[in-house]
C-alpha cells in the first residue's frame, strides 16, 4: 500500500539542516531545550539535534490520544525542567493541531522562558485550532505519510524516505 515517494532521503537531509542552520541563528547564545513528541518524531529529532550548531539539550513527551482524538493525555512526561528554558517542541506531523495545542498549553504552565514549535509536516488546510508554528519542515496535501519515523499501525517507521500511504489508519 505504499505509493510514490513524497520527500525522497536527500531532500530531507537538505531541509533538516536548512532548519538546523536557521535555529542555530535564531538560537545563538542560548542553549534551547528540544523536547521531541514520541515515537514519530525521534527519527526527526535525532537527525536535528546534529544540524544545530548551538549546544542544546534533548528529552522527550509521549501522548496519548484517546476517544475521537479530543481527549488526549499525557502517557510519559520530560524529566528535564522546563522552567525558565528556551524550549523547541519538535512533532512529527501538525494536522488539526489538537495534540499540540494540548503540550503547549501544558508546557506554558511551567513557565518556560520562550516556547517554539518544530514540525517535519505540516497539513495547514486541516487545522481546527490555531497554532504557531516557527519552523516547518514540509506542507503535505490530504495523504497519509508513513516512513522516516512515521508508522501505519507500527510499520514503516524505519524507512529512510517519507512516503503516501495509500489509505488512512480507521
Ligand atoms: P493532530 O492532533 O494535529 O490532528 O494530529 C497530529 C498527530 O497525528 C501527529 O503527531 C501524528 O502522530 C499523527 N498524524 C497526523 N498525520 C499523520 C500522517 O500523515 N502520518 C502519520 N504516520 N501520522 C500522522
Ligand atoms: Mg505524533
Amino acid at each position: 500500500m505504499i505509493g510514490e515517494p513524497l520527500f525522497d532521503a536527500p531532500t530531507i537531509a537538505g531541509r533538516v539542516a536548512e532548519l538546523g542552520a536557521q535555529i542555530s541563528r535564531d538560537y545563538a547564545g542560548k542553549k534551547p531545550l528540544l523536547i521531541g513528541l514520541m515515537s514519530a518524531a525521534t527519527t526527526f529529532v535525532a537527525d536535528l539535534i546534529r544540524a544545530i550548531g548551538v549546544p542544546c539539550q534533548l528529552d522527550f513527551i509521549a501522548v496519548n490520544q484517546f476517544g475521537d482524538g479530543d481527549g488526549i493525555a499525557l502517557e510519559k512526561d520530560a524529566a528535564i525542567p522546563v522552567r525558565d528554558r528556551d524550549v523547541i517542541l519538535v512533532d512529527d506531523t501538525v494536522d488539526t493541531g489538537l495534540t499540540l495545542q494540548y503540550v503547549v498549553k501544558t508546557l506554558q504552565e511551567r513557565a518556560p522562558a520562550s516556547l517554539a514549535v518544530c514540525t517535519l509536516l505540516d497539513r495547514p488546510h486541516r487545522r481546527i485550532v490555531d497554532i504557531e508554528i516557527k519552523y516547518r519542515g514540509f506542507e503535505v496535501p490530504d495523504v497519509f505519510v508513513v516512513g522516516y519515523g512515521l508508522d501505519y499501525r507500527g510499520r514503516y517507521r524505519e524507512l529512510p524516505a517519507l512516503y503516501a500511504h495509500g489509505t488512512w489508519p480507521a
